[in-house]
């Protein structure tokens, strides 16, 4: 009875596609897909609760479609002067891009971004019909002003993505390059900022930039700094003609009640959600320096995670921590691996355990 994807009428141009397949292995330490290690503290998961208790007294009828509570609460966390008519939210920013690529791109249409970056947006692009354009990348995974306008004057994309700190090298985004990038195109550019909370206090974003650019569309998410994968909570902000755009595709009351009741109550406490963030760029300087000491190439990073080189073989390395019950991302990016930073027992455990294995698979210099 059983048969293959292969022998199934299936989309033309998804014949050998790769889903998205982050393992998802019950292990000791997950240190693999960039998660908050910390849990939502009791009091804040208690008041989530008693908004979810409250929302099930209405559950039999449909949610609010346009999340107006939700949209305020995103707007009064992000400041910078935006109104919740700037807003809109989605299960995870992956269903933002999902819906900005479904209004923007498309059949015919294409997505210019910069590898190494967020495995997502090319899958998502994929998935929507929409031409994925790999550009290339400057020294250290930057992409100058300069890179950036090549690309779009040679390809005309009808979408530009950027990835702010990029994951999954961790690597600043440079403002100038997402200003050049907007005004060397008619289309839609995303900064995708999954990671801005984790970035150097006081630091510009993407969001500085709105004012003025109503093609720019910043990405954010709960999963990361707020502690709040599971609970599937992304959100942009950009002109509010954009988000007219999304409401033509995106499906009727898709985000759920319980989904706005939960991330209405988080937002609330957002100082006390936040509070881990520091404890977790402390936790990820110390693996840069403790990597660095023990002879590998850890990448600057603004994220919550730690891309390092100079491992000799990182199919072997990934597979003698896995033997200790510690899970790290392989990408496939020669010698190298990736490490989210975790809880100060866990980074003790990742980092006991690369000196123990170092000595067996030493690491090499990298030449710069
Ligand atoms: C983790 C991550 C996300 C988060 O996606 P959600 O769907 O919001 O969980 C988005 N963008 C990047 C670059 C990420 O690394």
């Amino acid at each position: 009875m059983a048969i293959t994807l292969e022998e199934l009428p299936i989309r033309d141009d998804l014949r050998g596609a790769v889903p998205y397949g982050a393992p998802q292995p019950h292990v000791r330490v997950a240190l693999n897909v960039n998660e908050n290690t910390h849990p939502v503290p009791r009091e804040v998961a208690d008041d989530i609760l008693a908004e979810i208790d409250a929302a099930l007294r209405t559950i039999n009828r449909y949610p609010d479609r346009e999340f107006t509570a939700l949209r305020a609460s995103l707007a009064a966390y992000l400041g910078h002067g935006l109104e919740a008519a700037h807003l809109w939210a989605a299960n995870g920013s992956n269903e933002i891009i999902q819906q900005l690529l479904q209004a923007f791109g498309g059949p015919g249409r294409s997505v210019l971004g910069f590898p190494p970056t967020y495995s997502m947006h090319s899958i998502i692009a994929a998935g929507t019909g929409t031409a994925w354009i790999a550009g290339a990348r400057d020294a250290e995974f930057a992409i100058t002003a300069a890179t950036a306008v090549r690309h779009i004057d040679e390809h005309h994309p009808d979408l530009v993505f950027f990835c702010g700190p990029n994951n999954p090298t961790g690597t600043p985004l440079d403002l100038e390059t997402v200003e050049a990038a907007y005004d060397a195109t008619t289309g839609i550019v995303m900064v995708d900022e999954a990671y801005a909370e984790f970035m150097p206090h006081g630091q510009r974003t993407a969001l500085d930039l709105l004012p003025g650019r109503e093609r720019l569309v910043v990405s954010r998410t709960m999963s990361k700094a707020f502690a709040f994968a599971g609970a599937r909570v992304g959100y942009l902000a950009a002109d509010p003609a954009v988000i007219d755009a999304l409401r033509l595709v995106r499906l009727p009351y898709h985000l759920s009640s319980l989904t706005q009741a939960a991330a209405v109550a988080a937002l609330r406490h957002a100082p006390i959600m936040l509070s881990m963030v520091d404890d977790i760029v402390a936790q990820r300087d110390r693996m840069v320096r403790e990597l660095r000491a023990m002879g590998y190439t850890p990448h600057q990073t603004w994220s919550n995670f730690v891309l390092f080189g100079g491992v000799a073989d990182p199919q072997a390395t990934f597979a003698s921590l896995l033997a200790k019950d510690i899970i790290v991302r392989d990408l496939g990016i020669p010698g190298h691996l990736r490490v989210s930073a975790g809880t100060a027992a866990e980074t003790t455990a990742f980092l006991d355990a690369m000196r123990e294995i170092s000595r067996s698979q030493p690491p090499v210099r990298v030449v710069a």
